[in-house]
């Protein structure tokens, strides 16, 4: 029988809302239902890792999708930025068959650490695309309608102990709740999640949710205008530029006057600043993997470059990574898989 996590990127309470789901609903009714808090920054690789590991990102060592690792802006894309094992491949060791699948080959190198047979839609291996055929492109609405298609299909071939498949958030970036994408999209998922829940216990969870941003603040203009040596590093930023555009609502400034760089960006609208200390202890991360302050965005702003004199501009788009997007629904098959979910949870500092 084949125990699976789903991981359901980008999938904000309010797409549940304004799209019917009879699957989940159905298996919310044998088990739970419910919306808890992700990490921050509400990341798609900080809480995957915090999923997989059942920990807070002070012990992951994953904050951001970038870092300054010794001055050198680094992507954390690979296991050796795990601080520490995932229960996925802690279950390998004892000798479960363990199954991971997710959209990019970044994600894969993270939550295919150790002995799990961990695959990607965007370099597939055979074995995957016997049983499930090719996939769609990485970028494409189709694409977490595949992974969950593939996470079933090698549920009823191979049957592992454990299934990891962890969806993309193309759709939610591009079409807000009430579009008939997203309604096809949440359709996708519901379906996909009532043929898991098919072959044995489901735990599904969002990573972090989604909003529309209408503001954008030059965080590294703004320090420059002050004079402040300072370097800012995106959180969101990675070599996926497509649906985010790198502007996400957290960013990390590094800078040997922090208290000068708290001033430069004090009436920053928007915008909090948080110093390192008060971030970790807020968000439980890794002091070593955040900057000396701590940029979170308002619910509609993003922080990002601005062509031209302006430090603050409009934009529309939509995005995430502030702490406005860590809300997030969770659904359990069985009370057993449930309170298995919420400790682990709990563990990654995802309750309150
Ligand atoms: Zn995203």
């Amino acid at each position: 029988m084949t125990r699976t996590v789903a991981c359901l990127d980008g999938l904000d309470p309010d797409y549940l809302d304004a799209h019917p789901t009879p699957a989940w609903d159905r298996i919310a009714d044998e088990g739970a239902t419910g919306v808890c808090d992700g990490l921050v920054p509400s990341l798609t690789n900080v809480n995957n890792v915090g999923i997989v590991t059942g920990r807070r990102p002070e012990a992951t060592g994953v904050t951001a999708n970038t870092f300054l690792d010794d001055g050198e802006r680094v992507y954390v894309e690979d296991a050796r930025y795990l601080g520490c094992e995932t229960a996925l491949a802690a279950a390998a060791d004892r000798g479960a068959d363990v199954v991971a699948l997710v959209c990019k080959e970044k994600l894969r190198r993270l939550v295919g650490a150790g002995g799990v047979a961990a695959a990607s839609a965007q370099e597939p291996p055979d074995w995957l695309t016997d049983l499930a055929g090719e996939p769609p492109g990485i970028y494409s609405g189709a694409a977490s309608a595949w992974l969950l298609a593939a996470a079933a299909a090698v549920a009823a071939e191979r049957d592992p102990d454990v299934l990891y498949v962890s969806t993309t958030d193309v759709v939610p970036h591009k079409h807000a709740p009430g579009a008939a994408a997203a309604g096809e999209w949440v359709a996708a998922l519901d379906e996909g999640l009532g043929r898991l829940h098919g072959v044995g216990p489901v735990v599904a969870v969002a990573d972090h949710g989604m909003n529309r941003k209408r503001r954008r603040v030059d965080v590294e203009a703004l320090l420059a205008d002050a004079g402040v040596a300072a370097e800012t590093v995106r959180c969101i930023r990675d070599r996926h530029v497509y649906h985010h555009q790198n502007l996400g609502g957290a960013a990390y400034v590094y800078a040997d006057d922090p208290a000068a760089a708290r001033a430069a960006l004090a009436d920053a609208p928007g915008a909090v600043v948080l110093s390192r200390e008060t971030a970790c202890e807020r968000f439980r991360l890794d002091p070593d993997r955040v900057g000396d302050l701590l940029v979170l965005g308002d619910e509609q702003t993003v922080f990002g470059p601005i062509d031209g004199p302006e430090r603050v501009d409009e934009v529309d788009l939509r995005s995430h990574g502030s702490v406005h997007e860590r809300r997030v629904p969770y659904l359990a098959s069985t009370g057993a898989a449930l309170s298995a979910s919420v400790e682990a949870f709990a563990a990654a500092g995802v309750g309150q």
